[in-house]
C-alpha cells in the first residue's frame, strides 16, 4: 500500500517543533534497523515527539491519515522490532528523557520511555534504591523498549523481569487517545491489561509514562567465580547451586570463545585463558546470610569439577568480574566481522545437551559460535560469527539459528528467552503454538489496534512475511490475516 507521505509531513510539521520531524534521508538512515542488523530498511519519516500531548497528537493524526506507525526507543532491540520494514512513520522516544516523579516513600519512580535503564538506578542509588532488571545493554537501551520485550537481565534469576517491577503504565493507543494500565500499586483488582501491554512488542500502543518499582539496595553483594574444564561441569555447578535451595541474584556462564574475546577486549587476564567455562555467581543480601551462601556456592562448585575459584567482597572487584560479561557482545564483536544473537530458553537441566546440540551443529553449518548466557534462567545466547562477504552467509546464519531453536523446543524450551520475537522471528512462531493460540493472541491485538496500524506485520505470522508457513492459522481465523 502506498501513502500520501507528503500529506502526513505537513501535518505532523503543524504538530510537533522543526527538530521533531525527521525526512532527510541521510537523518533517516540512523533508523534503517536496530540490534539485527541482519534486516534493514529506511524509514520513510520519523518524529521525535517529547511529551505525551506530543505522541497522541501525532498518533491522532496517523489515525487520520490511516497510516501506520512504528515505536522505537534507543534501537538496541535484537529481534527487529523496531525495524520498519513495511511502510509506517518511525515515533522516536528518545527525547522522552525525563523523571517526572519520584516517590521513594513507596519505592516507586515514573519515568517517560526514553530514559535510559541505567540512570533510574543512578537517580535514587544516593537514597540507597536500584532498579532491578538489568539487560546487558542497560547503559544505552530504554526503559520504554524494556517494557516493549519484557527484557531480563542478569539480576532476574532473583528478581525477576521487567513485567515484575512495572506497577503502571500511561499508554497512547493507536488512535492518539491515552489511557492509564495498572493503578501504579502492587495489586490492581482489574483485568490485567497492564501485564498485556508488558511485552507486546509495540504493537498495542506506545509507552509515554511508566510507574517502576525500587528495590532497596542489599547491604552485601558477593561475586564468585569459578572456572572449569568443560561446560558440562559448569553447567552441574548450575544445577548443584540451585538444588541446594540457593538463590542467586544471578548466574551467568562464558565459553573459552567468550572468555578469550573478553580478556584481549579489555586487555587483562581477569578469566582464565584455558578454561573451556567460567561462571559467575552474585550473591546479595544481608552479610551473614551472604557470606555462608557464597561458601556454600563455593563448595558446589568444587564439587562439580570447578578447578579455580576466586570471590569478590567489595564493590569495585564485583565490577571488575562482572565488566567482561557485561561487555562479552561488544568483545564478540572484534573477533568477527559480525554476529547474529540467537535468544532461547531451555529448562536449566537440559543446558548441557543443548549446549552439546549448538556445537554439533556449528560445526555442521560451517559457522563459529561463542556462547554467553543467563544460565540460572536457561537463557541462552549463542552468538553465531559470520563474515557478511561469504557467499549465502545471511541465509547461513537464520538456518543455524533455526536449527538452533528446534533443539530448544525439542527440550521444552521457547524461541525467545529475551529479546522477542519482532520481525526475526515471526515466522517461527507457529513451532511453539497452535492455530488458536495465534488467534486468541490476534484477537487481543485487534481490541487496542483495530485497524493494525501499531508496529503491523510484527510478531504474528502473516502470509505476507511468513509465506506458506502461517496459511494455517490464517484459514482458521480470518482476523489473523490483519496481522
Ligand atoms: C549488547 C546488547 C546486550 C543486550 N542484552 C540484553 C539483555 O541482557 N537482556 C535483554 O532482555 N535484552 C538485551 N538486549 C536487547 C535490547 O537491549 C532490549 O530488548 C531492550 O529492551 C531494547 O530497548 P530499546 O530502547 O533499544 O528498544 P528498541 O530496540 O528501540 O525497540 C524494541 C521494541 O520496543 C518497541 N518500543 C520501543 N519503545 C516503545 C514504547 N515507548 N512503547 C511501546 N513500544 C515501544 C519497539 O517498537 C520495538 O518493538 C541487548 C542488546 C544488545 C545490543
Amino acid at each position: 500500500m502506498s501513502y500520501d507521505w507528503s500529506a502526513l509531513e505537513r501535518d505532523l510539521r503543524r504538530l510537533l517543533p522543526a527538530r521533531g520531524v525527521v525526512s532527510k534521508r541521510q537523518e533517516l538512515l540512523s533508523y534503517d534497523c536496530d540490534g539485527l542488523t541482519l534486516e534493514r530498511q529506511c524509514p520513510p519519516l520519523a518524529v521525535l515527539p517529547e511529551t505525551t500531548e506530543q505522541v497522541a497528537a501525532v498518533l491522532r493524526c496517523c489515525h487520520a491519515h490511516g497510516i501506520p506507525f512504528v515505536a522505537r526507543g534507543s534501537g538496541t532491540g535484537l529481534s527487529g522490532g523496531a525495524l520498519v520494514d513495511e511502510e509506517a512513520l518511525l515515533v522516536v522516544t528518545s527525547r522522552m528523557r525525563k523523571v517526572l516523579e519520584l516517590d521513594l516513600a513507596n519505592h516507586r519512580v515514573t519515568v517517560q520511555p526514553g530514559v535510559i535503564n541505567s540512570w533510574v538506578t543512578r537517580a535514587v542509588a544516593g537514597d540507597g534504591f536500584y532498579y532491578a532488571p538489568d539487560p546487558s545493554s542497560q547503559v544505552v537501551c530504554s526503559i520504554g523498549g524494556n517494557v516493549a520485550e519484557n527484557s531480563g537481565g542478569v539480576h532476574c534469576l532473583k528478581y525477576g523481569v521487567t513485567s515484575n517491577h512495572v506497577l503502571g503504565l500511561e499508554v497512547v493507543l493507536p488512535d492518539g487517545s491515552v489511557t492509564e494500565l495498572g493503578n501504579g500499586l502492587a495489586e490492581s483488582q482489574e483485568l490485567d491489561l497492564r501485564g498485556a501491554f508488558i511485552g507486546s512488542e509495540g504493537t498495542l500502543g506506545i509507552a509515554t509514562a511508566i510507574t517502576l518499582r525500587l528495590l532497596r539496595a542489599p547491604e552485601c553483594v558477593n561475586v564468585l567465580l569459578a572456572d572449569f574444564e568443560t561446560m558440562e561441569s559448569a553447567g552441574e555447578a548450575v544445577r548443584a547451586v540451585t538444588a541446594a535451595g540457593l538463590l542467586p541474584a544471578g548466574m551467568e556462564i562464558m565459553d573459552n570463545v567468550t572468555i578469550n574475546a573478553v580478556n584481549d577486549f579489555f586487555g587483562y587476564d581477569e578469566y582464565p585463558r584455558d578454561a573451556a567455562a567460567v561462571l559467575l555467581i552474585e550473591l546479595d543480601g544481608q552479610e551473614a546470610e551472604v557470606q555462608a551462601s557464597a561458601q556454600r556456592a563455593e563448595l558446589l562448585c568444587r564439587g562439580a569439577g570447578a578447578r579455580g575459584l576466586r570471590r569478590a567482597e567489595d564493590p569495585t572487584e564485583c565490577a571488575v568480574l562482572w565488566k567482561g560479561r557485561k561487555s562479552a557482545f561488544s568483545a564478540v564483536g572484534k573477533i568477527t566481522p559480525t554476529y547474529y544473537v540467537q535468544d532461547g530458553v531451555v529448562p536449566r537441566s537440559s543446558l548441557p545437551v543443548v549446549l552439546a546440540a549448538i556445537e554439533r551443529l556449528s560445526q555442521e553449518h560451517g559457522l563459529p559460535v561463542a556462547n554467553v548466557f543467563h544460565a540460572g534462567d536457561g537463557n541462552l545466547h549463542p552468538l553465531i560469527l559470520y563474515s557478511a562477504a561469504e557467499p549465502n552467509a545471511e541465509q547461513r546464519v537464520k538456518d543455524l539459528g533455526a536449527a538452533i531453536l528446534k533443539e530448544c523446543l525439542a527440550v521444552g524450551g521457547s524461541i525467545s528467552g529475551e529479546h522477542g520475537v519482532g520481525a526475526d522471528k515471526r515466522c517461527y512462531l507457529d513451532w511453539m503454538f497452535a492455530p488458536e493460540d495465534l488467534q486468541t493472541m490476534g484477537l487481543l491485538r485487534r481490541a487496542f489496534d483495530p485497524d493494525n496500524r501499531a508496529n503491523p506485520g510484527k510478531v504474528l505470522p502473516t502470509p505476507r512475511t511468513c509465506g506458506e508457513s502461517a496459511k494455517r492459522s490464517v484459514t482458521l481465523q480470518a482476523t489473523v490475516e490483519l496481522f
